[in-house]
Protein backbone atom coordinates (compact mmCIF):
# COMPACT_ATOMS: atom_id res chain seq x y z
CA UNK A 1 0.00 0.00 0.00
CA UNK A 2 1.07 3.82 -0.84
CA UNK A 3 -0.36 6.34 1.68
CA UNK A 4 0.54 10.03 1.07
CA UNK A 5 -1.08 12.91 3.22
CA UNK A 6 -4.13 15.16 1.87
CA UNK A 7 -5.40 17.63 4.31
CA UNK A 8 -6.55 15.42 7.03
CA UNK A 9 -7.27 12.26 5.24
CA UNK A 10 -4.68 9.84 4.12
CA UNK A 11 -5.17 9.20 0.35
CA UNK A 12 -4.47 5.44 -0.79
CA UNK A 13 -3.53 4.44 -4.33
CA UNK A 14 -3.59 1.69 -6.57
CA UNK A 15 -0.60 0.71 -8.65
CA UNK A 16 -1.90 3.10 -11.44
CA UNK A 17 -1.46 5.89 -8.85
CA UNK A 18 -5.30 5.81 -9.12
CA UNK A 19 -6.98 7.02 -5.61
CA UNK A 20 -10.17 5.86 -3.97
CA UNK A 21 -12.60 9.06 -4.60
CA UNK A 22 -16.08 7.73 -4.91
CA UNK A 23 -17.79 4.61 -3.96
CA UNK A 24 -21.09 3.05 -5.88
CA UNK A 25 -23.12 0.88 -3.48
CA UNK A 26 -25.74 -1.34 -5.47
CA UNK A 27 -28.52 -1.57 -2.59
CA UNK A 28 -30.62 -4.59 -4.41
CA UNK A 29 -30.43 -6.66 -7.44
CA UNK A 30 -33.89 -6.39 -8.68
CA UNK A 31 -35.54 -4.42 -10.96
CA UNK A 32 -39.05 -3.25 -12.18
CA UNK A 33 -37.35 -2.81 -15.62
CA UNK A 34 -36.35 -5.16 -18.15
CA UNK A 35 -33.92 -2.81 -20.43
CA UNK A 36 -32.88 -4.99 -23.37
CA UNK A 37 -29.42 -3.87 -23.00
CA UNK A 38 -29.01 -4.72 -19.26
CA UNK A 39 -32.08 -7.39 -17.74
CA UNK A 40 -32.99 -9.19 -21.23
CA UNK A 41 -36.66 -11.11 -20.20
CA UNK A 42 -35.13 -14.10 -21.87
CA UNK A 43 -32.39 -14.34 -18.60
CA UNK A 44 -34.07 -11.87 -16.16
CA UNK A 45 -37.43 -13.90 -15.99
CA UNK A 46 -39.69 -15.54 -13.77
CA UNK A 47 -37.58 -18.34 -13.15
CA UNK A 48 -34.17 -15.91 -12.46
CA UNK A 49 -32.77 -15.96 -8.83
CA UNK A 50 -32.17 -12.98 -7.53
CA UNK A 51 -30.93 -12.86 -4.00
CA UNK A 52 -32.59 -13.69 -0.65
CA UNK A 53 -33.05 -11.13 1.80
CA UNK A 54 -30.82 -12.38 4.41
CA UNK A 55 -28.32 -11.89 1.66
CA UNK A 56 -28.40 -8.06 1.19
CA UNK A 57 -25.78 -6.08 3.59
CA UNK A 58 -28.69 -4.51 5.83
CA UNK A 59 -28.75 -0.48 6.20
CA UNK A 60 -26.26 -0.82 9.29
CA UNK A 61 -23.63 -2.85 7.80
CA UNK A 62 -23.73 -0.41 4.32
CA UNK A 63 -23.40 2.69 6.41
CA UNK A 64 -20.75 1.21 8.75
CA UNK A 65 -19.01 0.07 5.38
CA UNK A 66 -19.37 3.50 3.87
CA UNK A 67 -17.84 5.22 6.88
CA UNK A 68 -14.80 3.26 6.77
CA UNK A 69 -14.54 4.21 2.81
CA UNK A 70 -15.29 7.82 3.88
CA UNK A 71 -11.98 7.43 6.64
CA UNK A 72 -10.04 6.02 3.02
CA UNK A 73 -10.77 9.13 1.06
CA UNK A 74 -14.40 8.94 -0.33
CA UNK A 75 -16.12 11.61 -0.84
CA UNK A 76 -18.86 10.59 -2.85
CA UNK A 77 -21.06 8.07 -2.52
CA UNK A 78 -23.94 6.96 -5.50
CA UNK A 79 -27.06 4.74 -4.49
CA UNK A 80 -27.59 2.35 -7.44
CA UNK A 81 -28.92 -1.30 -8.14
CA UNK A 82 -31.21 -2.80 -9.86
CA UNK A 83 -33.59 -0.24 -8.98
CA UNK A 84 -32.23 1.42 -5.69
CA UNK A 85 -35.98 2.61 -5.33
CA UNK A 86 -37.47 -0.78 -5.13
CA UNK A 87 -35.72 -1.66 -1.72
CA UNK A 88 -37.99 -0.70 1.07
CA UNK A 89 -37.37 1.99 3.30
CA UNK A 90 -34.38 3.33 1.38
CA UNK A 91 -34.96 6.91 2.82
CA UNK A 92 -33.52 5.22 6.07
CA UNK A 93 -30.46 4.68 4.52
CA UNK A 94 -30.01 7.84 2.88
CA UNK A 95 -30.42 9.56 6.33
CA UNK A 96 -28.05 7.12 7.91
CA UNK A 97 -25.34 8.03 4.97
CA UNK A 98 -26.19 11.54 4.87
CA UNK A 99 -24.72 12.18 8.26
CA UNK A 100 -21.10 10.38 7.86
CA UNK A 101 -18.61 12.76 8.62
CA UNK A 102 -16.65 14.24 5.19
CA UNK A 103 -19.15 12.88 2.57
CA UNK A 104 -19.62 15.55 0.00
CA UNK A 105 -21.76 14.27 -2.73
CA UNK A 106 -24.53 11.68 -2.29
CA UNK A 107 -26.19 11.01 -5.79
CA UNK A 108 -28.73 7.86 -6.94
CA UNK A 109 -28.92 6.87 -10.20
CA UNK A 110 -32.75 5.84 -10.64
CA UNK A 111 -35.16 4.61 -13.45
CA UNK A 112 -37.17 7.08 -12.05
CA UNK A 113 -40.17 4.95 -12.66
CA UNK A 114 -40.76 5.27 -9.02
CA UNK A 115 -39.48 8.92 -8.18
CA UNK A 116 -42.94 10.40 -8.04
CA UNK A 117 -43.12 14.20 -6.06
CA UNK A 118 -43.56 12.93 -2.52
CA UNK A 119 -40.62 10.12 -2.77
CA UNK A 120 -38.74 12.95 -4.19
CA UNK A 121 -39.11 15.34 -1.62
CA UNK A 122 -38.77 12.56 1.40
CA UNK A 123 -35.10 11.87 -0.46
CA UNK A 124 -33.94 15.37 -0.43
CA UNK A 125 -35.19 15.89 3.13
CA UNK A 126 -33.07 12.54 4.19
CA UNK A 127 -30.14 14.12 2.67
CA UNK A 128 -30.10 12.79 -1.08
CA UNK A 129 -28.13 15.69 -3.18
CA UNK A 130 -29.10 14.76 -6.70
CA UNK A 131 -30.42 12.52 -9.02
CA UNK A 132 -29.34 10.88 -12.52
CA UNK A 133 -32.27 9.21 -13.75
CA UNK A 134 -32.07 6.80 -16.69
CA UNK A 135 -34.21 7.35 -20.19
CA UNK A 136 -33.44 5.92 -23.15
CA UNK A 137 -36.01 7.57 -25.49
CA UNK A 138 -38.96 10.05 -25.53
CA UNK A 139 -41.22 8.48 -28.05
CA UNK A 140 -43.05 6.59 -25.83
CA UNK A 141 -43.43 3.28 -28.10
CA UNK A 142 -39.48 3.47 -28.56
CA UNK A 143 -38.93 3.55 -24.46
CA UNK A 144 -41.60 0.95 -23.94
CA UNK A 145 -39.27 -1.20 -26.58
CA UNK A 146 -36.73 -0.30 -24.15
CA UNK A 147 -37.91 -1.15 -21.01
CA UNK A 148 -39.67 -3.63 -22.20
CA UNK A 149 -42.50 -4.01 -19.35
CA UNK A 150 -44.85 -1.23 -20.83
CA UNK A 151 -44.13 1.32 -18.74
CA UNK A 152 -45.29 4.85 -20.04
CA UNK A 153 -42.65 7.69 -20.86
CA UNK A 154 -44.76 10.40 -19.36
CA UNK A 155 -43.95 9.06 -15.47
CA UNK A 156 -40.26 9.43 -16.25
CA UNK A 157 -40.86 12.96 -17.77
CA UNK A 158 -42.60 13.32 -14.41
CA UNK A 159 -40.16 11.93 -12.39
CA UNK A 160 -37.77 14.14 -13.96
CA UNK A 161 -39.82 16.97 -13.01
CA UNK A 162 -40.38 15.80 -9.61
CA UNK A 163 -36.29 15.48 -8.78
CA UNK A 164 -35.90 19.01 -10.57
CA UNK A 165 -38.70 20.32 -7.97
CA UNK A 166 -37.55 18.79 -5.17
CA UNK A 167 -34.27 20.27 -5.87
CA UNK A 168 -32.62 17.09 -6.28
CA UNK A 169 -30.17 19.22 -8.62
CA UNK A 170 -28.56 18.73 -11.13
CA UNK A 171 -30.55 16.91 -12.54
CA UNK A 172 -28.86 14.36 -15.45
CA UNK A 173 -30.12 11.80 -17.54
CA UNK A 174 -27.89 8.99 -18.53
CA UNK A 175 -29.29 7.56 -22.23
CA UNK A 176 -27.58 4.47 -23.81
CA UNK A 177 -27.50 4.23 -27.54
CA UNK A 178 -27.70 0.63 -28.98
CA UNK A 179 -27.24 1.20 -33.05
CA UNK A 180 -30.42 -0.08 -34.60
CA UNK A 181 -32.55 0.06 -31.25
CA UNK A 182 -32.47 4.08 -30.40
CA UNK A 183 -30.18 5.65 -32.60
CA UNK A 184 -33.18 7.26 -33.66
CA UNK A 185 -33.89 8.89 -29.76
CA UNK A 186 -30.66 11.10 -30.25
CA UNK A 187 -31.97 13.72 -31.58
CA UNK A 188 -35.41 14.17 -30.00
CA UNK A 189 -33.69 13.36 -26.41
CA UNK A 190 -31.51 16.28 -26.78
CA UNK A 191 -34.20 18.61 -28.30
CA UNK A 192 -36.73 17.71 -25.53
CA UNK A 193 -34.29 18.63 -22.67
CA UNK A 194 -32.39 21.45 -24.11
CA UNK A 195 -33.15 24.45 -22.31
CA UNK A 196 -34.95 22.55 -19.28
CA UNK A 197 -32.04 22.74 -16.88
CA UNK A 198 -31.44 19.14 -17.18
CA UNK A 199 -27.81 17.55 -18.75
CA UNK A 200 -28.39 14.33 -21.14
CA UNK A 201 -24.79 12.28 -21.08
CA UNK A 202 -25.06 9.45 -23.90
CA UNK A 203 -23.48 6.94 -23.28
CA UNK A 204 -22.30 4.13 -24.98
CA UNK A 205 -23.94 0.35 -25.34
CA UNK A 206 -21.04 -1.36 -22.98
CA UNK A 207 -20.02 -5.30 -22.87
CA UNK A 208 -20.90 -5.75 -19.06
CA UNK A 209 -21.72 -8.82 -18.00
CA UNK A 210 -22.75 -12.37 -20.07
CA UNK A 211 -26.17 -11.46 -21.34
CA UNK A 212 -26.72 -8.41 -23.24
CA UNK A 213 -25.20 -10.10 -26.60
CA UNK A 214 -23.22 -6.87 -26.64
CA UNK A 215 -21.18 -6.22 -30.35
CA UNK A 216 -19.07 -4.06 -31.16
CA UNK A 217 -20.68 -3.34 -34.00
CA UNK A 218 -23.69 -2.00 -31.70
CA UNK A 219 -21.39 0.42 -30.46
CA UNK A 220 -22.12 4.33 -31.62
CA UNK A 221 -19.31 6.10 -31.17
CA UNK A 222 -19.95 9.15 -28.46
CA UNK A 223 -18.43 11.27 -31.64
CA UNK A 224 -20.73 10.19 -33.60
CA UNK A 225 -23.54 11.37 -31.09
CA UNK A 226 -21.68 14.31 -31.04
CA UNK A 227 -21.57 15.19 -34.33
CA UNK A 228 -25.21 14.32 -35.08
CA UNK A 229 -26.25 17.25 -32.33
CA UNK A 230 -23.77 19.34 -32.84
CA UNK A 231 -25.09 19.82 -36.68
CA UNK A 232 -28.22 20.56 -35.26
CA UNK A 233 -27.27 22.78 -32.53
CA UNK A 234 -23.64 23.84 -32.23
CA UNK A 235 -21.85 22.43 -29.73
CA UNK A 236 -18.27 24.30 -27.76
CA UNK A 237 -16.67 21.88 -25.43
CA UNK A 238 -16.38 23.13 -22.02
CA UNK A 239 -13.85 21.92 -19.26
CA UNK A 240 -15.01 18.94 -16.82
CA UNK A 241 -16.42 19.83 -13.83
CA UNK A 242 -13.54 17.55 -11.68
CA UNK A 243 -10.42 16.22 -12.80
CA UNK A 244 -11.66 12.17 -13.54
CA UNK A 245 -15.23 13.36 -14.62
CA UNK A 246 -16.21 10.16 -16.85
CA UNK A 247 -18.33 11.92 -19.22
CA UNK A 248 -16.89 14.45 -21.35
CA UNK A 249 -18.79 17.87 -21.52
CA UNK A 250 -19.99 20.38 -24.47
CA UNK A 251 -22.34 23.67 -24.47
CA UNK A 252 -24.90 24.69 -26.86
CA UNK A 253 -23.57 27.75 -28.31
CA UNK A 254 -26.69 28.94 -28.14
CA UNK A 255 -27.16 29.17 -24.89
CA UNK A 256 -29.71 25.89 -24.14
CA UNK A 257 -27.55 23.99 -21.73
CA UNK A 258 -25.19 21.37 -21.94
CA UNK A 259 -25.00 17.46 -22.97
CA UNK A 260 -22.57 14.48 -21.72
CA UNK A 261 -20.61 11.66 -23.99
CA UNK A 262 -19.78 8.94 -21.74
CA UNK A 263 -17.35 7.24 -24.45
CA UNK A 264 -16.36 4.13 -22.51
CA UNK A 265 -15.85 2.05 -25.16
CA UNK A 266 -14.15 4.15 -27.70
CA UNK A 267 -12.24 6.41 -25.75
CA UNK A 268 -11.40 4.25 -22.38
CA UNK A 269 -10.66 6.10 -18.86
CA UNK A 270 -9.22 4.12 -16.98
CA UNK A 271 -6.59 6.05 -15.84
CA UNK A 272 -8.99 8.30 -14.25
CA UNK A 273 -10.67 5.82 -12.65
CA UNK A 274 -10.95 5.96 -8.75
CA UNK A 275 -14.23 4.27 -7.85
CA UNK A 276 -14.88 1.41 -5.67
CA UNK A 277 -18.34 -0.91 -6.32
CA UNK A 278 -20.42 -2.83 -3.22
CA UNK A 279 -22.41 -4.79 -4.61
CA UNK A 280 -26.02 -5.93 -2.88
CA UNK A 281 -24.46 -9.14 -1.01
CA UNK A 282 -21.15 -7.02 0.38
CA UNK A 283 -18.73 -8.09 -2.59
CA UNK A 284 -16.39 -5.17 -3.19
CA UNK A 285 -15.73 -4.90 -7.03
CA UNK A 286 -12.97 -2.25 -8.31
CA UNK A 287 -13.93 -2.91 -11.60
CA UNK A 288 -17.19 -2.85 -13.68
CA UNK A 289 -15.98 -5.45 -15.69
CA UNK A 290 -14.84 -7.69 -12.46
CA UNK A 291 -15.92 -11.03 -12.72
CA UNK A 292 -15.92 -11.32 -8.70
CA UNK A 293 -15.69 -9.14 -5.83
CA UNK A 294 -14.17 -9.56 -2.70
CA UNK A 295 -16.28 -10.69 0.24
CA UNK A 296 -16.91 -8.18 2.43
CA UNK A 297 -20.08 -9.16 4.25
CA UNK A 298 -18.03 -11.87 6.02
CA UNK A 299 -16.27 -8.85 7.61
CA UNK A 300 -18.38 -6.96 9.00
CA UNK A 301 -20.33 -9.98 9.73
CA UNK A 302 -17.78 -11.71 11.76
CA UNK A 303 -15.34 -10.25 14.57
CA UNK A 304 -13.60 -7.78 12.50
CA UNK A 305 -13.04 -4.42 13.93
CA UNK A 306 -13.23 -1.37 11.77
CA UNK A 307 -9.60 -0.63 11.62
CA UNK A 308 -8.82 -4.44 10.57
CA UNK A 309 -11.71 -3.89 7.88
CA UNK A 310 -10.26 -0.35 6.77
CA UNK A 311 -6.56 -1.94 6.46
CA UNK A 312 -7.89 -4.62 4.61
CA UNK A 313 -9.84 -2.14 1.93
CA UNK A 314 -6.84 -0.04 1.98
CA UNK A 315 -4.31 -3.35 0.67
CA UNK A 316 -7.26 -4.15 -1.93
CA UNK A 317 -7.06 -0.82 -3.07
CA UNK A 318 -3.25 -0.71 -3.26
CA UNK A 319 -3.44 -4.00 -4.94
CA UNK A 320 -5.76 -2.42 -8.22
CA UNK A 321 -4.39 -3.05 -11.23
CA UNK A 322 -7.71 -3.07 -13.48
CA UNK A 323 -8.01 -1.14 -16.72
CA UNK A 324 -10.44 -3.50 -18.57
CA UNK A 325 -11.69 -0.48 -21.25
CA UNK A 326 -7.75 -0.19 -22.37
CA UNK A 327 -7.60 -3.88 -22.96
CA UNK A 328 -10.84 -4.40 -24.78
CA UNK A 329 -9.83 -5.52 -28.02
CA UNK A 330 -7.03 -8.00 -27.20
CA UNK A 331 -9.34 -9.99 -24.89
CA UNK A 332 -10.70 -13.03 -25.64
CA UNK A 333 -14.52 -12.08 -25.66
CA UNK A 334 -17.10 -13.81 -23.25
CA UNK A 335 -14.76 -13.42 -20.30
CA UNK A 336 -16.74 -13.92 -16.83
CA UNK A 337 -18.02 -10.64 -15.74
CA UNK A 338 -20.77 -9.45 -13.19
CA UNK A 339 -23.68 -8.20 -14.36
CA UNK A 340 -24.64 -4.54 -14.37
CA UNK A 341 -28.42 -5.10 -13.05
CA UNK A 342 -25.90 -6.50 -10.29
CA UNK A 343 -23.28 -3.99 -9.54
CA UNK A 344 -24.99 -0.91 -10.81
CA UNK A 345 -23.11 0.88 -13.31
N1 LIG B 1 -31.86 0.92 -12.46
C1 LIG B 1 -31.18 2.14 -12.33
C2 LIG B 1 -31.15 2.90 -13.62
O1 LIG B 1 -31.42 2.30 -14.67
O2 LIG B 1 -30.84 4.08 -13.58
C3 LIG B 1 -29.78 2.01 -11.78
C4 LIG B 1 -28.96 0.82 -12.23
S1 LIG B 1 -28.53 0.80 -13.98
C5 LIG B 1 -27.65 -0.70 -14.10
C6 LIG B 1 -27.27 2.06 -14.02
C7 LIG B 1 -26.96 2.62 -15.38
O3 LIG B 1 -26.35 1.63 -16.17
C8 LIG B 1 -28.18 3.09 -16.17
O4 LIG B 1 -28.03 4.43 -16.54
C9 LIG B 1 -28.18 2.19 -17.37
O5 LIG B 1 -28.68 2.83 -18.52
C10 LIG B 1 -26.72 1.84 -17.52
N2 LIG B 1 -26.49 0.61 -18.27
C11 LIG B 1 -27.03 -0.60 -18.08
N3 LIG B 1 -26.58 -1.49 -18.99
C12 LIG B 1 -25.71 -0.82 -19.77
C13 LIG B 1 -24.90 -1.19 -20.89
N4 LIG B 1 -24.89 -2.42 -21.37
N5 LIG B 1 -24.10 -0.24 -21.44
C14 LIG B 1 -24.10 1.02 -20.96
N6 LIG B 1 -24.83 1.42 -19.90
C15 LIG B 1 -25.64 0.52 -19.32
FE1 LIG C 1 -33.23 -1.94 -14.48
FE2 LIG C 1 -31.57 0.08 -14.66
FE3 LIG C 1 -30.96 -2.26 -15.81
FE4 LIG C 1 -32.92 -0.82 -16.83
S1 LIG C 1 -30.77 -0.23 -16.72
S2 LIG C 1 -33.00 -3.02 -16.39
S3 LIG C 1 -33.78 0.14 -15.08
S4 LIG C 1 -31.17 -1.89 -13.64
FE1 LIG D 1 -12.71 1.70 -14.30
FE2 LIG D 1 -12.70 -0.83 -15.08
FE3 LIG D 1 -14.19 0.99 -16.39
FE4 LIG D 1 -11.52 1.02 -16.61
S1 LIG D 1 -12.88 -0.58 -17.30
S2 LIG D 1 -12.88 2.79 -16.25
S3 LIG D 1 -10.93 0.38 -14.52
S4 LIG D 1 -14.46 0.32 -14.26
Amino acid sequence: MSATSKESTPVVKDRRRRSLEDLRISVTDRCNFRCVYCMPKEVFGSQFQFLPRSELLTFDEITRLARIFVSLGVRKIRLTGGEPLVRRNLDTLVQDLAKIEGLEDLAMTTNGSLLTPNRAQSLKAAGLKRVTISLDAVDDALFQKMNDVDFSVEKVLSAVDAALDAGLRPVKINTVIKKGLNDSAILPMAAYFRGRDVTVRFIEFMDVGNTNGWRLEDVIPGDDVLRRIDHEWPLEAIAPTRPGEVATRYRYRDGQGEVGIIASVTRPFCQQCTRARLSPEGQLVTCLFGAQGDDLRSLVRGTASDEEIREHLSHLWANRDDHYSELRRSLTPGLPKIEMSHIGG
